[in-house]
């Protein structure tokens, strides 16, 4: 099976102290099952001081936060869980995150959150070579999605290549073709909800 990812994609490097936009703040680190687990089972002083450290509300369980900070940051920028116990003791969105995997059943992609601002960096540092390139690395994570039809798949990932060289026609002007790449969008997203093959 092919597995593609953004021709920069292992040259991403989290800017630690250098960040002007941590991930480690302004939102709620949510838990995966697993590392949930692993914290409930774990013995001794570090599974008091992780299992101190969570909450649970609505079947959600997520770090506690200290002035909307996740609790583990430093003033350093690092994470004082990566640093004392090691990166698997971080919950896997800690782990993963900018990075995107998406296993589409017949292929899977894998690229950049743009959120992350060094990510963001790099997308503007390669709009030359703004591109899926074939991986030789296995996958190792699970289908995900609701879409079912493989021509459907098919047809959209050469909309997203036609609309990428659309961009790049640097007669016309970039406002009028990011509206015009929106509303084809919508469109597609509206046939799409009403179940009807697309018109373009
Ligand atoms: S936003 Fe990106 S660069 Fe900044 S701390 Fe998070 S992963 Fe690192």
């Amino acid at each position: 099976m092919n597995l593609n990812e953004i021709s920069f994609f292992k040259e991403f490097s989290c800017m630690i102290k250098d960040c002007p936009n941590t991930c480690c703040k302004g939102w709620r680190v949510i838990f995966d099952e697993e590392t949930y687990q692993r914290y409930l089972a774990e013995p001794g002083k570090n599974g008091i001081r992780l299992r101190s450290s969570i909450k649970k509300m609505n079947e959600e369980v997520y770090f506690r936060t200290s002035l909307k900070r996740c609790t583990f940051y430093e003033k350093e920028g690092t994470c004082n869980l990566q640093r004392t116990l090691g990166t698997d003791y971080m919950p896997l969105v800690c782990r993963m995150y900018p990075r995107f995997y998406q296993h589409y059943g017949s292929f899977a992609e894998e690229t950049l959150f743009l959120s992350c601002p060094e990510a963001a960096r790099l997308f503007l540092e390669h709009l030359d070579d703004l591109t899926f390139v074939k991986s030789d690395r296995e996958i190792t994570y699970e289908r995900w999605g609701t879409n079912d039809d493989e021509s459907y798949l098919q047809w959209l990932c050469e909309l997203r290549e036609a609309m990428i060289a659309e961009i790049w026609d640097e007669t016309r002007n970039r406002a009028d073709i990011f509206a015009e790449l929106v509303a084809v969008m919508k469109e597609v997203q509206t046939s799409c909800i009403a179940g009807e093959k697309s018109v373009f």
